[in-house]
């Protein structure tokens, strides 16, 4: 019986050599800037008990009314692949007491997030994120921060930042009951989709690209013009912050972000270039999570970006042959075992070799060396030579050292 072709699971893809440099190198800087500002390393599963993400998502968001890859495990508890990394953050700093180490506890993570999505260019069901928290200090300065970091990680990209503040929770259900009352005053013009969700998240309609709802929406009440004046302060301080080292942003109101915890600071950063899918990373403050998933109150603040995304927004930029890379020409099998030492004795030297491992002719091994990249050529003859990939001159060498010291 013939087989059907094994393919990757529909809304995944393999990393092929080539990308998954560019991604290795992406999460390497991120890291570097991230651990100058005093942020972590904090792993978490890729699965977490549901009830977490219900509780710490929300329940009327989209990613755990529709996108959670949930299944039950042998002892029949019910798990999810990790749609987003905040709640588990925030578990494992209540599980941890982490309540008790000097504040803010800052973090970063990355690595595969899940959401049972419809697959397009820049949308997956597994895709990588690189995320950082502050938890514990509700400073604006960490709003501030946070901000620019995200900015410099994505400095490649070509991006526009928006930022709002959502006040606190009060303000926010005062605020809620005020637009659903004044959607509802303008029921027969919105969508059906906003009209059968003003109850449950009324802030959704601002997102809406229905022409009659954003019509409503352009003359709704706005929650910025509703703020308590201690988080109109706070949004003013890292506003003024933010202008201290010239950050620019777009103020813009009608924010809204796909998770219900945040509060106080929202933001985003956008591509223009990326379609539909134009959020590359954004993040915000959630003073209430930590309380809600079982911890002392505790404030916190932090964003995630999208590696894939990020990747798709960046140009690809030339890699510099600032490395000196060697490839081992074996032009006979009895020169194999030399080789192969002069080769491991090169790594060990920090040079970057390979030598012949596919049993091509001489030119063959040229060839293959101009592939790699190489800058130059070693080849183990009777006596030993070697060739500049660039200018081709030749020369034969006495021993490893003037291969160390550039042709
Ligand atoms: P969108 O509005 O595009 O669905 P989101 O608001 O759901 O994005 P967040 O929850 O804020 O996204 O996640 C942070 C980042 O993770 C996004 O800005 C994006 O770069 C990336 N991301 C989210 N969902 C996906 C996905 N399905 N595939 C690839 N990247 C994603
Ligand atoms: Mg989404």
């Amino acid at each position: 019986m013939p087989s059907a072709k094994l393919q990757v699971p529909r809304g995944t893809f393999d990393v092929l050599p080539e990308d998954g440099q560019r991604r290795r190198e992406l999460t390497c800087s991120a890291g570097a800037t991230l651990a100058l500002a005093g942020y972590g390393v904090l792993e978490t599963p890729v699965f977490e008990d549901t009830e977490l993400f219900a509780r710490g998502v929300g329940e009327s968001t989209d990613i755990v009314r529709k996108e959670m890859f949930t299944f039950e495990d042998k002892g029949g508890r019910s798990l999810t692949l990790r749609p987003e990394g905040t709640a588990g953050v925030c578990r494992a700093y209540v599980e941890h007491g982490m309540h008790k180490l000097p504040q803010p506890v800052k973090v970063w993570y990355s690595g595969p997030f899940f959401r049972h999505e419809t697959p397009q260019a820049g949308r997956y069901r597994q895709f990588t994120q690189i995320g950082a928290e502050a938890l514990g200090s509700d400073d604006p300065a960490l709003d501030a921060e946070l901000i620019l970091l995200l900015r410099e990680i994505l400095a490649p990209a070509d991006t526009r930042l928006r930022l709002s503040s959502l006040g606190n929770s009060e303000t926010r259900g005062a605020y809620g009951e005020e637009l659903r009352s004044y959607i509802r005053g303008h029921e027969s013009k919105v969508s059906e989709e906003v009209r059968a969700r003003i109850e449950q998240n009324p802030l959704r309609a601002f997102d809406s690209d229905h022409p009659g709802t954003r019509e409503v929406m352009a003359g709704a009440p706005r929650l910025i013009d509703r703020l308590d004046p201690e988080d109109a302060e706070h949004f003013a301080d890292v506003r003024a912050l933010l202008d201290e080292v010239g950050c620019e942003y777009e103020l813009d109101p009608a924010l809204v972000r796909g998770l219900d915890y945040y509060t106080r600071t929202v933001f985003e950063f956008e591509s223009p270039s990326l379609g539909a899918q134009s959020g590359v990373g954004g993040g915000g403050r959630y003073d209430g999570l930590v309380g809600q998933l079982g911890g002392p109150p505790t404030p916190g603040v932090g964003w995630a970006a999208g590696v894939e995304r990020i990747l798709l927004a960046s140009p690809e930029i030339e890699n510099e042959a600032d490395l000196r890379r060697i490839y081992v020409v074996v032009p006979a099998p009895e020169k194999r075992a030399e080789a192969f030492r002069l080769t491991q004795t090169l790594r060990a030297r920090g040079v970057a070799a390979e030598m012949e491992t596919a049993g091509r002719s001489v030119k063959g091994q040229m060839k293959q060396a101009d592939r790699v990249g190489a800058t130059a050529a070693v080849i183990v003859g009777d006596e030993l030579e070697v060739r500049n990939m660039l200018s081709g001159e030749q020369k034969v060498v006495k021993g490893i050292e003037d291969i160390l010291t550039p042709v």
